[in-house]
């Protein structure tokens, strides 16, 4: 899944979640979170975001590999 990382926070742009496909891209407090049981990979959020925020999780940042798992923690509740 694509996976939304710390740039986010405090910019929350929100064009991802007009352009998802599957609709799995939700508004947290702090930023948006992208559902990873629901993302079908399509890439369509990447290129929108202002702040490139988004990446692929095989192609997160090393300094940013914790928002895998802060994506999905969102969706675990
Ligand atoms: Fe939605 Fe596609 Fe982005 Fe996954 S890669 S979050 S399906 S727009």
């Amino acid at each position: 899944p694509f996976v939304i990382t710390s740039p986010c926070i405090g910019e929350k742009n929100g064009s991802c979640v007009e352009v998802c496909p599957v609709d799995c891209i939700e508004e947290g407090k702090d930023m948006f979170y992208i559902d990873p049981d629901i993302c079908i990979d399509c890439g369509a959020c990447e290129p929108v975001c202002p702040v490139e925020a988004i990446y692929p999780d095989d192609e997160v940042p090393e300094e940013e590999a914790q928002y895998i798992e802060i994506n999905r923690a969102f969706y675990e509740g």
